[in-house]
Formats: structure tokens, sequence, C-alpha cells
């Protein structure tokens, strides 16, 4: 095991900081093989694999002002996680900076969200992931990772937030949705129409001045991202989730990375999650300039 490091370039003071890198190692809900809560770590390990200067950009993190608070503490319940890590995120939302949140099984993903002030600017939301996640209660628990699109959308409402690179759901979660609307886009439309005319449309649909991308890892095809709980075949490219990010930069107020589950693979998944940890750090940077 390597011991437990800072995410690279995280070089900044909290007080300085625009961009915070946050882990939260819990993957209590997990519903096939566990292993998420050892993914805030091996992102962070990985991240040293890649240079400070990002050639399409310009941009060298190492210019800019990034912090990593480390990891939450242990918890008991999801419930438990969510309130205490809401009391995490809130204030870093409220000084204007942008939380870089890594799981951490997706029930990390809603508090992330649920923490963003209502007196702030419109929020809207894009969910990357393989699975539908709109399970009212899973197993009993409505704070499952079975059931964060929910919980984010009861906190965003159904016009303000997007599923993309979806390609397995049950029939109740589709029954369900019939009633409450809320927009996706399948991995096979994706993989049919182009990402950047599916991340348009997302866009077009998402009026917010803000926007929080979600990615549950497992949204990318195991071919590339083996090292997550649920692999789902079929799914996004790298590539394509770097468009996503490209593209919804220039309104980003937060991010997640969310599933990786590090001891499935030989690195690559953590290594994938912490470079685009860092395209979204260097894009947004580049689209609305430095302080
Ligand atoms: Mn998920
Ligand atoms: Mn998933």
């Amino acid at each position: 095991m390597l011991r437990p490091t800072t995410f690279a370039d995280a070089s900044a003071s909290l007080e300085e900081s625009e961009y915070v890198i946050v882990g939260v190692p819990f993957d209590r809900t997990t519903s096939f093989r566990p292993g998420a809560r050892f993914g805030p770590d091996s992102i962070r390990q990985h991240s040293w694999n890649f240079e400070s200067y990002d050639l399409e950009t310009g941009v060298s993190l190492s210019d800019l002002a990034i912090h990593d608070l480390g990891n939450t503490e242990e918890f008991g319940s999801a419930t438990q996680m969510a309130d205490a890590l809401r009391e995490e995120i809130r204030p870093l939302y409220a000084a204007g900076r942008v939380p870089i949140v890594l799981g951490g099984d997706h029930a990390c993903s809603p508090p992330s969200v649920e923490a963003y002030p209502d007196s702030a600017p419109s929020l809207g939301v894009l969910y990357l992931d393989a699975h539908m996640d709109f399970r009212s209660s899973y197993l009993g628990d409505p704070r499952s990772h079975g059931c964060s699109s929910r919980r984010i959308l009861e906190k965003v409402g159904a016009r303000n937030i997007v599923v993309l690179g979806v390609r397995s759901v049950s029939e109740e979660e589709i029954e369900d949705n019939k009633s409450i609307g809320m927009s996706y886009i399948t991995a096979h439309e994706i993989a049919r129409e182009g990402i950047e005319s599916a991340v348009q449309r997302a866009l077009n649909m998402l009026k917010t001045e803000r926007l929080y991308i979600s990615l549950d890892i497992d949204a990318i095809d195991p071919a590339y991202a083996a090292g997550t709980g649920t692999p789902e075949p079929f799914g996004l490219t790298p590539r394509d989730v770097k468009h996503v990010i490209g593209m919804a930069a220039p309104r980003l107020a937060g991010l997640d990375i969310m599933e990786v589950s590090p001891h499935y693979d030989s690195g690559n998944t953590s290594a994938l999650a912490a470079r685009l940890a860092r395209e979204a750090i260097v894009r947004r940077a580049a689209a609305v300039g430095r302080p």
C-alpha cells in the first residue's frame, strides 16, 4: 500500500483556494462488489502521474489555487454520511469555491449537490451514469447509491437534471419516471448521434446559470474503467466524458467522481478519474480566467 497523499498540485491553503478536493471514503450502499471507499486515495496517488501543464489550454495546474481538504471521517449509515458531507461542502460553495468530490459510492453525490445554497445562482446537474439510479428506495435505504439521481432531482427539480450514458434501468424506474419526467440520453443514443450533439441537447435542456457534473465512473465503458463496483458494457469513452467536461466548464460549480473501486484493475480507472478531475479544473480555469 502506498501511503495516502494529497492531490497533485493542490498546494494552496483553504483560504486562498478556488478548487477544493474532498475525499469521501464511504461505500456502504454498494450493491454488487465493494471497494469504492479506497477510491479517493487511489485517485490522489495517480494524480501524480500527470504533468502540471495542460497541452490544450496552456493552463498549468501549479498556477491555480487548489486545496486538498483530505478525507471525511468514517460514518455509520448513508444518512449520517449525507448529513456530515453537506456540512463539509456548504461553506465551500458559500465562499465561491468549486468542490471536486472524490468518492466513495454514488450515495456521496446527493449531499454534495444538496449543500448548494438556494440563494446562489440556479444549478443544473449533468448526471453521467450507466444506471438510472432512480429508485425511491433500495434495499430499504432511500440514501442508497441506487437512488441518487432521484435525491438530486428532489433538490434541483426535474427540469434541472439530465442523465447521460444510461443503459441499465429497471422497469419500475421507467414507470416512475413517466409521471416525474427526468430527462435522459442513453449511451446508445450518444453512440448514434455523437457526443457533442448529445451534450448540446442536454445543455439546451438545462437553463440554469451554473452546472454540476456528477460522474459515476461506470458511465464509461468497462474496457476503459474496469475498476468499479457495477461494470456495465456499451458505455461512453473517456473522450466522450472529456467533451462533457469541456462543454460544461464555463458554467461549472462543482464536480464529483464516484464509484472508483481501485482493486478491480491495475490502476487505469484511478488514473482516468484523476485525469478527468484535472481536466475539469484546467477547462474551467481556461473558460473563466484566473482571479
Ligand atoms: Mn450511480
Ligand atoms: Mn452506475
